[in-house]
C-alpha cells in the first residue's frame, strides 16, 4: 500500500530493554518529521506500555515483547505485544489510578498517560493468554496544509 511503512521488533522484557523500545520507535517515526513534544508523547506511551509487560504481563520474568510500528500517511500506529498474564478487566485496569500493585508504589496511571498523549487506545487482553495495546497519533496536526484536507 502507498503510504505505509512497518516495522516489528521482538526483545526480552527486561526493564534495560525500556529505552531501547522508546528509541526504537522513536527513531521509526522520524520520517513522520514530527516535533520533539510529538516524539516525546510517542516515547512516554510505549514506556508505559513496555513498563506494564514488564511488570505486570510477565511479573519480571524475562519472555518476549513484541512492537509493531506502522506509518499510514501521517499517522504514527503501535502495537506492543505480551504473551503474559493478561487483564481480568480491561475497562476497570484502564481507570485513572486503577492498580494492582499499589505495594511497588505504582500510581495506576500508566493507562492515563497513553490515552492523553496519543489520539487512539485500544487495549485487548485474555487471561492467560497476554495484551495487546494500540495506539495511533496523527503527526502534523494543525501546522501542516494536509491539516485541512479529511485524513
Ligand atoms: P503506573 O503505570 O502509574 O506505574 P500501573 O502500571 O499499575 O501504575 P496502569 O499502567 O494504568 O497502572 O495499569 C493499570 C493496571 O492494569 C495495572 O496495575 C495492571 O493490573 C494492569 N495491566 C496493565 N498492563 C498490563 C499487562 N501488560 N499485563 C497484565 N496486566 C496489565
Ligand atoms: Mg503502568
Amino acid at each position: 500500500m502507498k503510504d505505509t511503512n512497518e516495522m516489528e521488533v521482538v526483545f526480552d522484557s527486561r526493564s534495560t530493554n525500556e529505552g531501547f523500545a522508546r528509541v526504537t520507535v522513536a527513531s521509526f517515526m522520524t520520517q513522520l518529521n514530527p516535533t520533539l513534544e510529538e516524539v516525546s508523547d510517542v516515547k512516554t506511551a510505549v514506556s508505559e506500555a513496555v513498563t506494564n509487560a514488564i511488570i505486570h504481563g510477565y511479573e519480571n520474568e524475562v519472555h518476549k515483547i513484541r512492537i509493531v510500528c506502522r506509518t499510514k500517511g501521517h499517522k504514527i500506529c503501535i502495537r506492543i505485544e505480551d504473551q503474559g498474564k493478561g487483564i481480568e478487566n480491561v475497562q476497570k485496569a484502564m481507570e485513572p489510578l486503577f492498580t494492582t500493585k499499589p505495594e511497588l508504589e505504582r500510581s495506576g496511571m500508566g493507562f492515563a498517560f497513553m490515552e492523553a498523549f496519543m489520539d487512539k487506545l485500544e487495549v485487548t487482553s485474555k487471561p492467560g493468554k497476554g495484551t495487546t495495546v494500540y495506539m495511533e497519533k496523527i503527526i502534523g496536526k494543525g501546522r501542516e496544509a494536509w491539516s485541512t484536507q479529511s485524513l
